[in-house]
């Protein structure tokens, strides 16, 4: 492969379009060198420079340079005089800098000589000079190619059509066939293009619904052509979940779980947070989606569109302004910057130029003028790339208004009511006003999700898997059964009546878990930032069995500090002197990504780097962490353990009780949510002190079923008597190792399971706050007999439900 030489007078402007051209191949393409800048900051171009770059990404195959203008053409050239190694090829390329880039990296990621990729980046303007009409009157390279063997017509199916990525895409996947490949738009009627050239493919102008015809000759025509048959039918890899989704029935809120044709059990609505709660219904608005590429205004409306923009950033700018009058504290100061935000004039008058020079949409000009923005916040990193989100939020709330949409995001609202959403980010769920939001119904998300997590924490009923939720009319009352799943839509009084008594009962824990004959089974809580400790003290939980350290960093864009860590951990440790905190180190990836250390482009997170695996790749990351725990540690009275999240190796948990013995820290554990791990509890525990079952993700990789999915949650369900065999595993290796196994995971909430947790031998029980009391109550009512026959009934049962009900039968309450 061809390596590529970019000069540039700015270092920035160069990194830029070298990080826009390999987006195009990832990390396929061909070597890249940058020689930008004068050294030192400043503008300019330094043949030396140069001329290492030509060194660093020298190949027998040869060496394009790309350069900005004026003296960095003349670098490159007395570059050249330094550089005459006789067997490597160096070409200066006088195609345009930013497209000729991207043409050519695309060309040379297909293997392409260098004649060839340089013929195309010096062609890199076709599209845009096709696009704005300004094509060279002998048109563009129109090419037949030898007579055509086979020919295929294919649809575009992928949102956008042919555009830069799929092109990228097209010219890789035929590049490895011996075939000539030519491409038409039968819409446009133009000639047919060569497959092989980025630029010409892109002038094709191929959109959502046109149909192409596709022409190959050469020995491997039949290949080529199935080649692109394959990459068209899946639209590029582009099709999204929610067009697939548009086709399924949706059946009633009422409706019980219904079977498949095959059989196979679909989940209807899930109670995954116990509670009753009464309300009118308060749909939250959904964000939009990027506006596409629309015919261009005439420029009679550019004027009117761009006023549109202005008032719609003003009147979202009034909002903020009005909301912020309405809070104090953080929340104020934070909506107050967001309005200033939304009225900066900068980004209207970005957007404004968009509409009145190219015609953009307002919705579209607003977007990619926000995009521009982001760009550069992203590029200075810090405190400004933390402020994205904000960005992003007045983008979507000013593209709303301008298509007559309600701003999106949770309601901003002061009367009690039920939240019904499609699904909830940790971030949207962690900001619910929990004295206003009676309760929650999502049509996403599964028992284990983190809306249900979150939901517990605050107290609030939620239903998950309610997939016609968001057909529920807005502002109409409901009854919300967060321990069924059960909604009624428009009860009577006395259901309302009942509901609200039910609401209002409390069972107290009064910190001592036993059963009912005296065995002892510690119950903690789990929390998930510093400020969610004073709910776990008020619950009078005997300690922490689960500190969720991710939770504090949600929002940060770059790994937070040792004292910023050092001052959150202290703050959960101060909670609890004298008893046991179990402090977990960062659990990020999957459906918890945190920016600064989750890849946004896995193919499958849950899989993926995350938990313990992002130390792989960023050990210093669990240092500084583990330095933190050790020093909050040391300054507070608790008793702290830590433990690691998703082990799946015995050389995990030696790794990292020897990264924790190197920070001073003593009670090391590891927690058990693979059923790798579970298998192999017994030499784990021989390595460390404790270990936690997060039943969670043991059920979501037990069950191979994504948490997050809706329609899997009857799978999701740790009563799977497939789950609980893997928890009798670990607790069994727990009891012949002699060291305590708790559990974390949400089936420690669920007062009947936690008995049959308790008879396979766990130690200790971690759960919501809100929890404790329901699980204390149930166990102080069952001895540790009938809790380790309900277990064996339990694991032995064919199905989760028939788990629950053997489980029932046995643990029903008898007279003391
Ligand atoms: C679990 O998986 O059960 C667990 C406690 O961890 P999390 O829910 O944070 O993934
Ligand atoms: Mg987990």
């Amino acid at each position: 492969m061809i390596g590529i030489v970019v000069v540039s007078h700015s270092p920035r402007l160069a990194q830029a379009a070298v990080d826009l051209a390999v987006e195009m191949v990832g990390a396929d393409g061909p070597a890249i060198a940058i020689a930008a800048g004068a050294g030192d900051g400043v503008i300019g171009t330094d043949a030396f420079k140069v001329a290492e770059a030509i060194a660093e990404v020298s190949s027998p195959e040869g060496v394009l340079v790309m350069m900005d203008l004026g003296s960095a053409v003349m670098s490159a050239e007395m570059a050249l005089e330094f550089s005459d190694d006789p067997d490597v090829p160096v070409r200066l390329s006088s195609g345009p800098f930013v497209e000729g880039l991207m043409a050519a990296v695309v060309r040379a990621a297909g293997g392409a000589t260098l004649d060839e990729v340089d013929r195309e980046a010096r062609g890199a303007l076709r599209a845009k000079q096709s696009h704005l009409g300004d094509e060279d009157p002998a048109g563009p390279p129109a090419d037949s190619g030898p007579a055509a063997e086979h020919a295929i017509e294919v649809t575009l199916l992928n949102p956008d059509g042919l555009h830069a990525r799929p092109v990228s895409m097209l010219v890789t996947a035929l590049s490895v066939f011996e075939a000539t490949v030519t491409v038409a738009n039968l819409r446009t009627g133009k000639p047919p293009v060569t497959a092989s050239s980025p630029t010409a493919l892109l002038t094709v102008d191929a959109r959502k619904g046109d149909t192409i015809s596709v022409a190959a000759a050469g020995r491997q025509a039949v290949e080529a052509l199935e080649a692109v048959s394959d990459l068209v039918g899946k639209g590029f890899g582009e099709l999204g979940a929610d067009s697939a989704r548009a086709h399924e029935p949706v059946p009633s809120l009422s409706q019980p779980p219904a079977r498949s044709s095959s059989g196979a059990p679909s989940s209807g609505p899930l109670g995954v947070s116990p509670g009753l709660a009464v309300g009118p219904i308060v749909r939250m608005p959904e964000k939009p989606d990027e506006p596409g590429p629309a015919a261009a205004l005439p420029v009679s409306e550019r004027e009117a569109a761009a006023e549109q923009i202005v008032a719609a950033a003003a009147s979202v700018a009034r909002a903020l302004r009005d909301k912020a009058s309405r809070v104090s504290g953080a929340a104020r100061g934070i909506l107050e910057a967001t309005a200033l935000m939304a009225a900066d004039p900068g980004l209207i008058d970005a957007a404004v130029s968009r509409v009145t020079l190219q015609g953009d949409t307002p919705e579209r000009a607003v977007w990619a003028a926000v995009g521009e923005v982001a760009d550069v916040f992203t590029q200075q990193g810090g405190l400004l790339a933390e402020r994205i989100p904000d960005l992003h939020d007045v983008r979507d709330r000013v593209v709303s208004e301008l298509l007559g949409r309600p701003a999106p995001g949770l309601p901003d609202r002061v009367e009690p009511y039920v939240l019904v959403a499609r699904d909830l980010a940790p971030a949207d769920t962690a900001l619910i006003d929990p004295t206003v939001c009676r309760a929650i119904v999502t049509v996403e998300g599964g028992p284990t999700s983190h809306t249900a997590i979150l939901a517990r924490a605050l107290g609030l009923p939620a239903v998950v898997a309610a997939r016609d939720a968001m057909e529920l009319p807005e502002g109409s009352v409901v009854i919300v059964d967060g321990s069924t799943g059960e909604i009624v839509v428009d009860p009577s009084g006395d259901q309302v009546a009942r509901a609200e008594e039910q609401h209002s009962r409390v069972i107290t824990f009064d910190g001592t878990g036993r059963t009912r004959d005296g065995h002892r089974v510690q119950l903690l809580a789990n929390v998930a930032s510093p400020d969610s400790v004073a709910a776990a003290i008020e619950a009078n939980a005997e300690g922490v069995g689960l500190f969720r350290t991710e939770f504090c960093f949600l929002d940060h864009a770059e790994a937070p500090g040792l004292d910023e860590q050092v001052a959150a951990y202290r703050q959960v440790f101060a909670g609890f002197p004298g008893k046991k905190v179990t402090i977990r180190t960062l659990d990020a990836g999957a459906d918890k990504p945190l920016a600064f250390v989750t890849a946004a482009d896995e193919v499958n997170p849950a899989l993926g780097i995350r938990g313990y695996r992002t130390a792989w790749q960023r050990p210093e990351l669990l240092d500084t962490q583990l330095q933190a725990i050790a020093a909050a540690a040391a300054a507070e009275n608790a008793v702290v353990g830590v433990m690691a999240p998703m082990i799946a190796t015995v050389d995990e948990s030696v790794d990292f009780a020897a990264r924790c013995a190197a920070h001073g820290l003593r009670n090391v554990g590891v927690m058990i949510e693979t059923p790798a791990a579970a298998i192999t509890a017994g030499p784990i525990l021989e390595r460390v002190d404790f270990a936690s079952l997060g039943t969670n993700d043991l059920a979501q990789y037990t069950m191979a079923a994504d948490r997050l999915m809706g329609e899997l949650a009857v799978l999701n369900d740790p009563w799977q008597p497939a789950v609980l065999r893997m928890i009798r595993e670990a607790c069994e290796a727990g009891l012949a190792a002699g060291k305590p196994v708790g559990v974390c995971g949400e089936a420690a909430a669920d007062p009947m399971l936690a008995a049959i947790l308790v008879g396979l031998g766990a130690t200790s029980l971690s759960m919501s706050p809100r929890a404790l009391g329901g699980v204390a109550e149930f166990l102080r009512g069952v001895t540790l007999t009938r809790c380790r026959d309900a277990a064996i009934a339990a694991v032995a049962a064919g199905s989760a439900g028939a788990a629950r009900s053997a489980a029932a039968l046995l643990l029903e309450p008898t007279p003391a």
